[in-house]
């Protein structure tokens, strides 16, 4: 159960969803643990569920059964209101489509989360203005999204995720759209500020090359865990595996 050294913890966790008279399972009977300050490559097809695991453990969906622990913290326990602000403060997400406001420039897309925790504006700016030289794009901060490259999109979208300095960041296929020099360029930049800042980060992706990046991989086929491997692809966890032997590594 509940230990110190996991960010997040899901228990059995299902989601189904109802299309009329059809019933699709998603998600089935999930049970993993994420440690801190790890980083985490989630792979699989494309309908295997990633994208509703992923936003289940931001909180952004709801489970059918089964639970939540992040940091010791259970979702279900809190109300949407406490969930929201839960999320602001912990949490970091990063998209394919990099969901930046096409008629704000690159400072003011990186403040936003500052914004909603009423930081100060002169505090915000200047925090932005170092995350956009964090991620190379100083000198872009007037630019809108639409006089961006994709990877210079990408890249103010990292800097509006890691602002808050949150504990965990999810990235859902964050370099589907980008070649394959801008992807290597990306994981770079998004691997390197989470293990600067000690933060746990869950990257989702069907391209099996970026497990490099990670310390583990985990496997996910048809709503279930296949494995999840370290680096150097030892086993830690199967489905069946008894718990305690999943959790010392
Ligand atoms: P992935 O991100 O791995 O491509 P998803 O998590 O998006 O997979 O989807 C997993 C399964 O759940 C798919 O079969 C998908 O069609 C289904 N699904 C996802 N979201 C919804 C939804 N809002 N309503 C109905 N079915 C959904
Ligand atoms: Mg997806």
């Amino acid at each position: 159960m509940e230990n110190a050294q996991n960010m997040i913890e899901l228990n059995h966790l299902r989601k189904v969803y109802r299309m009329g008279d059809e019933k699709i399972v998603a998600l089935d009977d999930i049970t993993l643990n994420f440690e801190k300050e790890k980083i985490y490559c989630l792979a699989g097809k494309s309908g295997s569920g990633k994208s509703t695991l992923l936003n289940m453990m931001a909180g952004l969906e709801k489970p059918s059964k089964g639970n939540i622990l992040f940091n010791g913290q259970r979702f279900d326990q809190l109300s949407e209101n406490k969930l929201a602000r839960f999320r602001q403060k912990y949490i970091g997400f990063v998209f394919q489509s990099y969901n930046l406001l096409p008629t704000l420039t690159a400072l003011e897309n990186v403040t936003l989360p500052l914004i909603f925790r009423a930081v100060p504006k002169k505090m915000r700016d200047r925090k932005a203005m170092e995350m956009l030289t964090a991620v190379g794009l100083a000198d872009r901060w007037r630019h809108k999204p639409g006089e961006m490259s994709g990877g210079q999109q990408q890249r103010v979208s990292i800097a509006r995720a890691f602002i808050n300095n949150p504990q965990v960041v999810f990235a859902d296929e964050p370099t589907g759209n980008l070649d394959t020099k801008t992807t290597a360029e990306m994981m770079d930049l998004i691997t390197g500020l989470a293990r600067r800042d000690r933060q746990t980060l869950i990257i989702v992706t069907h391209n099996l090359d970026l497990a490099d990046y990670a310390d583990y991989l985990v496997q996910i086929q048809d709503g279930s865990i296949e494995n999840m491997a370290s680096r150097h692809s030892n086993l830690v966890y199967q489905p069946g595996m008894a718990a305690a032997e999943g959790e010392k590594i």
